[in-house]
């Protein structure tokens, strides 16, 4: 098949679209032909290089295509459930599936888990064979490059918002980088729990599609101070939660922005890892800093069943075909994009 590999960590240049074997699906297995692949921050960090990625390796976490077939063992014990053609997305998670997280259904805590893509080969390639637990079809009104938009950042938000911050109805949310696949999720998110949202984007037509997609108040991260903004719009009463994964650029304005006992939660750190931490603002106003990762199967089957039901929306931007993955990845570095960047094979 083709696919686009990296043999030594570095720059766009380092993606090389070439022949690799057809994977070998195991007997548990599905195999399943790559129609869409989106792109996700995650990609740029694995292609500069990060522990655990043995080369060559293939990048891509979201993937949506057609099954082209079933394992003994997933054909023995789903009944006829996954069909040859069958139009489906796949979890982007990778874990074992027998330890003791895993069968409490934490499988983000699993010793074994990674992103696909991440510490196993991802979906920037043809056909790719996952487990069938990893397999999830999907209705006729999401076309593929949507379907692959979905996943990762889906996932990550509803984990983010419902499962780690408790969000509930009526409360006030602060989202970070409405431009993002995280922050685009979480907004609408947020809305389908009738929260009012605020976020923050770096141009007036980022914020505009913000505003289409739900949110009430719109922060130009450039020209506005985050923190005095939210003050403005809360008439100083702060946020309960601020979704952050932006790190180093906004995270004194994000921690600023809570409410007494806000909650920030944490999936990423897109422009720097290092903080600080004032402990007297913490202990004072009793604030909950807390640190999110992916999502859990249940956390994904969840959150679906909203877009699969259409009430929450991908959002995509724009597709590429796979040889054309630097050109991809050079875009997304750009930060040009309102949504999900999408690769076809
Ligand atoms: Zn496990």
């Amino acid at each position: 098949m083709k696919a686009v590999r990296i043999h030594q960590f570095g720059g766009p240049e380092v993606l090389t679209y070439e022949d690799v074997p057809d994977p070998q699906p195991r007997k548990d297995e599905v195999l399943v032909r790559v129609r869409a692949c989106s792109l996700n921050h995650l990609d740029v960090w694995v292609r500069k290089g990060l522990p655990g990625v043995k080369l060559p390796h293939i990048l891509g976490s979201d993937v949506a295509g057609e099954i082209v077939d079933v394992g003994e063992y997933v054909a023995a014990f789903q009944t006829g459930a996954f069909k040859t053609g069958q139009r489906v997305l796949l979890a982007p998670m990778h874990f074992c599936g027998h330890c003791a997280k895993c069968l409490a259904g934490l499988q983000n805590e699993c010793r074994e888990f990674t992103v696909l893509g991440n510490a196993v080969d991802g979906g920037n390639c043809e056909l790719i064979a996952v487990p069938a637990a990893n397999v999830v079809p999907i209705p006729d009104s999401l076309d593929f490059n949507q379907a692959a938009s979905v996943p990762l950042v889906f996932v990550t938000a509803w984990h983010m918002l419902v499962t780690r911050a408790a969000i509930r109805p009526g409360q006030t949310v602060l989202v970070l980088g409405a431009s993002s696949g995280v922050g685009i999720a979480a907004i609408q998110i947020a809305k389908l729990f009738q929260c009012r949202v605020i976020t923050t984007a770096g141009d007036e037509t980022k914020l505009e599609k913000a505003r289409a997609l739900g949110a009430d108040f719109g922060i130009n991260h450039y020209q506005q101070k985050i923190s005095d903004e939210v003050r403005k719009i809360t008439s100083k009463a702060g946020v309960d939660i601020v979704v952050e994964h932006v790190g180093a650029a906004t995270w004194d304005e994000s921690v600023k922005s809570l409410k007494s006992s806000g909650t920030l939660v944490t999936c990423g750190a897109t422009t720097g890892p290092e903080v600080k931490i004032d402990l007297r603002h913490l202990f004072a106003r009793q604030l909950s800093l807390l640190g999110s990762y992916m999502g859990t199967m249940a956390d994904l089957h969840e959150v679906l069943g909203h877009v699969f039901a259409g009430r929450l929306k991908p959002v995509l931007d724009r597709t590429f075909p796979l040889k054309d993955l630097r050109a991809a990845h050079e875009y997304l570095e750009k930060s040009r994009m309102f949504g999900k960047v999408v690769v076809n094979p």
